[in-house]
């Protein structure tokens, strides 16, 4: 289980999950995507998803089971849609603690076999966030390549230390640098400031700006569809690779 988070907006977290989830799936796993972000990006991006279909907002407000929801977009791939009603989690008041759970139990409950679970979240710590923390051991965190980048990651790393005193276990925590310039000064000089502050926690893999990753959603395509030899595609077949081969393995 993997959530692909940060609290920052337009860092690449839906470009990751939709990438990174077509690139496990076309290496023979079996993948689940959850939509967990209200503005529903990643269902979208999959094209032939038609806005008002149910998905996590049934799961997480009805108590809809996952495989009633979820539709295979792609071979070895399954996506559950956001779903028109997701944006009332967050203003959901009864239910005590039970509300963070509710995405815990419902993957718990779920009788398929996935190789990776892969939640796309919303730029923000709420209710969904918490949701997609309890249920994950694993949290990406794609960051964009300057120097505030560096403090908003800090501030976030506060917030997993919480999550991980509250649950009394270790969450593993990558970092993974997006919108990458490799022949910016700039850009390789967070780099070496990301490994001196989370030392053992950032990715080799760099995904580089590629307009072809900001041009495929349009077409409801995923990178490896719309122009597999991009560097945009090599990168996440990387990415991909190093994810599969440091935890599963
Ligand atoms: P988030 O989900 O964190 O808000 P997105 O994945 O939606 O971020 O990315 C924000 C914008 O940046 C989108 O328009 C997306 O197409 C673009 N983008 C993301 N990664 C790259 C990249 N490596 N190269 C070029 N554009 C990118
Ligand atoms: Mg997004």
């Amino acid at each position: 289980m993997i959530a692909v988070m940060n609290q920052k907006g337009g860092v690449g977290k839906t470009t990751t999950a939709i990438n990174l989830g077509h690139a496990l799936a076309l290496s023979g796993k079996r993948v689940l995507l959850l939509d967990l972000d209200p503005q529903a990006h990643l269902s979208v991006g999959f094209g032939n998803v038609p806005p008002d279909t149910p998905g996590m907002d049934a799961v997480l407000l009805d108590g809809e089971d996952i495989d009633e929801v979820l539709l295979t977009v792609r071979d070895n791939l399954d996506l559950v849609p956001a779903g028109p009603g997701l944006s009332n989690m967050e203003h959901l008041k009864e239910g005590g603690t039970e509300r963070g759970m509710r995405l815990r139990n419902a993957l718990q409950r779920c009788d398929r076999n996935y190789d990776a679970v892969v939640m796309d979240c919303p730029p923000a710590v709420g209710l969904l966030g918490m949701n997609a923390l309890f249920a994950s051991r694993e949290v990406l965190i794609p960051i964009s390549s300057d120097f505030l980048a560096l403090q908003s990651l800090s501030r976030f790393m506060g917030t997993l230390q919480f999550v991980e005193e509250t649950l009394r276990r270790p969450m593993t925590k990558r970092v993974v640098m997006t919108r990458y310039h490799e022949r910016r000064r700039l850009a390789r000089e967070v780099r070496e400031k990301l490994q001196e502050y989370f030392p053992g926690q950032v990715l080799d893999t760099s995904i580089r700006e590629n307009t072809a990753l900001a041009e495929c959603p349009s077409y409801g395509e995923t990178i490896f569809e719309y122009e597999g030899r991009s560097h945009g595609a090599e990168d996440y077949r990387l990415l991909a690779n190093e994810i599969m081969h440091g935890s599963w393995h």
